[in-house]
Formats: structure tokens, C-alpha cells, sequence
């Protein structure tokens, strides 16, 4: 994003604030809760409005945890932190009516060798103590060879979902209103020029996601803009299709789940299509993507006889190694950010906001989701 000269003439009024959150995403607005509850005053600045990005874009699936390929540390850790999340969540759902169903999820195989690795990952959940069952079969008859279910994951309204965060929040929103600099001018207060304001702020959080590298050179290389999309079908007369289950294959490059109001929602894609997808904030749908959905719905619901009625993309911010990050900007300590949830932020962004926000507010450790770990690699 650029700024011109005749949009910025220095009349932006300024604003002093205590804690300001760039972003209303569901990490922006956990973030205000868990500061709001620390007892600051909190301000969200966000370039759209609230949860137009990426939140309100996904396919509202809560599947705890994280592959299980990382360091079992690693693993236990995130795991506790996505728990978390997904107590939080169910938590504020609950309270605020929002859509949710806890009907748990489904990995499935498109060969025998990920059944294989399916199985590999029950054994490992087994001896992690982690709920799921895994079976040879094809629990909805569909093509699959393989299926691990867990019984504990959920889907949601992703977008009423972060409106309810926001609300249990009590923070204020300025809308419409893009942050385009920000100078750390002492060690006690951060100017951040935006639209509307000039704000003075005692500590910032960056919860910007995929936008982060327009905001600091600092993401680039660390934060990959990814785009990631859906489809949707009409209504269909018999449902669930998938017990209301969030669905996945083809190690999740394939997403799919009955909706609230039941249709067929597919997400993923990108596998055979990498190049374009990456690297971009443009979130309209294109056409390699949106084919590759229609063979995998074809290929799988042969049956569903119904028009496909939306289609959509969003923007994804993907670190190097898949984790979130977590830290201070090197050369504006006050400035701190949570971004890189690489397409799990639903799964890990609430417990993420609340390591983020500790961090700012009392130097807390963050652990496995520090940022620094990325240089130190
Ligand atoms: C198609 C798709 C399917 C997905 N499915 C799932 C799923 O099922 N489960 C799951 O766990 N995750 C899923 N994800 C990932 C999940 O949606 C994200 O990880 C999560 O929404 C990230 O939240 P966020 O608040 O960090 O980012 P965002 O929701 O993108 O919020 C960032 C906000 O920052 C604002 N912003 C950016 N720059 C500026 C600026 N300069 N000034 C002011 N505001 C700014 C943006 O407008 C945006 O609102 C999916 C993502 C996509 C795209």
C-alpha cells in the first residue's frame, strides 16, 4: 500500500491510546479481549472492517493441534495452546449464539499411503493420550481408503464467531482506517500514522496476518501471503453429508464440511496450483483453483446434483515453518506483533493472541511460537 501525498496533508487528528491493535481479525479481537481483561483501554485500527479478512473467509473448522511431524515438545505445547483456543472459542460462541457444532473431525486417505500415515498418526495420538480412532475403511462410502476420526474438533460461523470476540471484547473500533507508518519515538510511546488518526500509543500488536509485510520489511520472507479458496453448493435436500463433521484429505490440501444451512462447502486446491496462489493479496477467486474444487467435488460427491452458489478466496499468511510468530519488531520494542498462522489461525490464533499480549503487558515468555526461533534457525 502507498500513500500519497495529497492523501496524508498532516490534519489527521491525534488520538492518544493506551493499547492499540492493528487488525480486527479473530487474532485482533482476541487480542483486545485478553488486553481489555488485563485492564487497558484498547483501541483496534483496521483497514476494512471487521473480520474482512481472512476470519471471516475460512471454513470455520476448530481442528486442535498441530501435524505431527514437529519436535514432540513442540507438538504438546501447541497442542495445550490450540486447546486452549478451541475452550475459548467454544466459550464465546456459547455465550453470544453463535453457530457451532462440535461433531468432531476427519482425516481422510486418497491412497493407501497417507492411510498409512493416518494410522502412523492414531498410534502417535494414542500414546499422547489424544481422542481418535482410526479405520481402514471409508466411514461415508465416498472413495476414500482410510479414515481418523476425532471425536473433540468442532465447525463454526467463522464470521459471527469474531463478531462475538469483539463484542466480549469492549474494545473500539475505528473502521476503514489503514495504518501506513509507525515510529517508535522513546521508549514509553509509538506514533502510528493512519487514515484518520495520528495515534500515540503505549504498546501496539500487529495481528495483520498476510498484510504484515506491507507494514515492516521485518515479515518479509517470514510472512508469505498465500491465498486460499472455496466453494459452496446450493442447499441439498438430504444432510448431512458428512455428519457434520470438519473434513479433510490429501494431508488438508482438500477441506470440506456440511454447513448450518446445508450446503457443501470445499476448500484447498492449492496443492497443483502453488505458484499462483502464493505470494499474492488479491482475494478473488481464480479459475485453476476453482476447477481443481469442482473434479474433487465431482470425483467424491458424484451425487450432489446441486449449482454451486459461491465461491471465495482469502488471504493467508504462511511462515517458514508453519507455526505462528510471536515477538517484538527489532527496532520498535513497543511494537509487538502475532501473525504467520498459516491457514490453522481458527485452530491457534486465540491462545497465540493471549502468549502476544502477555508478552507486551508483562514480558512473558511465548515460547514455541517466538519469533526469534526463526533467526535463530
Ligand atoms: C479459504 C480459507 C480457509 C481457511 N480455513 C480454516 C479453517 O477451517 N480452520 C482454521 O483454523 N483456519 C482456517 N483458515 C485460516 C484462518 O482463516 C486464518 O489463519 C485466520 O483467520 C487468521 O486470522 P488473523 O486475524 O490473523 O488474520 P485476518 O483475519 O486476515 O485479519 C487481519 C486483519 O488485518 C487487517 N489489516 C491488514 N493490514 C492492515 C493495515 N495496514 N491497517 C489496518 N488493518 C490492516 C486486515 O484487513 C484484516 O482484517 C482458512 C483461511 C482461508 C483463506
Amino acid at each position: 500500500m502507498t500513500v500519497s501525498l495529497w492523501q496524508v496533508n498532516g490534519s489527521q487528528p491525534i488520538r492518544e491510546v493506551d493499547f492499540l491493535v492493528v487488525g480486527a481479525g479473530i487474532v485482533g479481537c482476541a487480542a483486545a479481549y485478553f488486553a481489555g481483561q488485563a485492564g487497558r483501554q484498547v483501541v483496534i485500527t483496521e483497514m476494512r472492517d471487521i473480520a474482512l479478512g481472512a476470519s471471516s473467509r475460512n471454513a470455520g473448522m476448530i481442528v486442535v493441534g498441530v501435524d505431527s511431524s514437529y519436535p514432540l515438545p513442540v507438538f504438546r505445547e501447541m497442542w495445550a495452546l490450540s486447546q486452549r483456543t478451541q475452550d475459548y472459542l467454544l466459550g464465546f460462541a456459547e455465550r453470544n449464539g453463535v453457530a457451532v457444532n462440535r461433531s468432531g473431525s476427519v482425516a481422510l486417505a486418497e491412497t493407501p499411503a497417507e492411510a498409512k500415515a493416518l494410522q502412523a498418526q492414531a498410534k502417535m495420538f494414542e500414546a499422547e493420550g489424544i481422542a481418535c480412532e482410526y479405520t481402514d475403511s471409508d466411514p461415508f462410502g465416498r472413495g476414500w481408503c482410510g479414515a481418523l476420526r476425532r471425536p473433540d474438533d468442532a465447525v463454526v460461523q467463522p464470521y459471527e464467531l469474531v463478531q462475538a470476540v469483539f463484542k466480549e471484547s469492549g474494545a473500539e473500533l475505528v473502521a476503514n482506517n489503514e495504518l501506513y507508518h509507525i515510529v517508535q519515538d522513546d521508549a514509553e510511546v509509538v506514533t502510528v500514522y493512519t487514515r484518520q488518526y495520528t495515534f500515540k500509543a503505549r504498546q501496539v500488536l500487529l495481528c495483520t496476518n498476510a498484510y504484515s509485510v506491507h507494514i515492516d520489511p521485518y515479515f518479509v520472507g517470514k510472512v508469505t501471503p498465500t491465498r486460499g479458496q472455496c466453494l459452496a453448493t446450493a442447499p441439498l435436500p438430504h444432510t448431512p453429508l458428512l455428519g457434520n463433521a470438519a473434513c479433510h484429505s490429501d494431508h488438508g490440501y482438500f477441506y470440506f464440511r456440511d454447513t448450518f444451512d446445508g450446503r457443501l462447502l470445499i476448500g484447498g486446491g492449492r496443492k497443483t496450483n502453488k505458484l499462483l496462489e502464493g505470494s499474492t493479496t488479491d482475494d478473488r477467486t481464480t479459475e485453476p483453483v476453482q476447477r481443481t474444487l469442482e473434479a474433487y467435488l465431482w470425483k467424491h460427491f458424484p451425487d450432489v446434483d446441486a449449482p454451486i452458489e459461491r465461491r471465495w478466496a482469502g488471504i493467508m499468511g504462511f511462515s517458514v515453518d508453519g507455526l505462528p510468530l510471536v515477538g517484538r519488531l527489532p527496532d520498535k520494542p513497543r511494537v509487538g506483533f502475532a501473525v504467520g498462522f498459516t491457514g490453522h489461525g481458527l485452530a491457534l490464533g486465540v491462545g497465540t493472541a493471549e502468549r502476544a499480549v502477555d508478552m507486551l503487558l508483562t514480558g512473558a515468555s511465548v515460547g514455541a511460537v517466538d519469533a526469534g526461533r526463526i533467526n535463530r534457525n
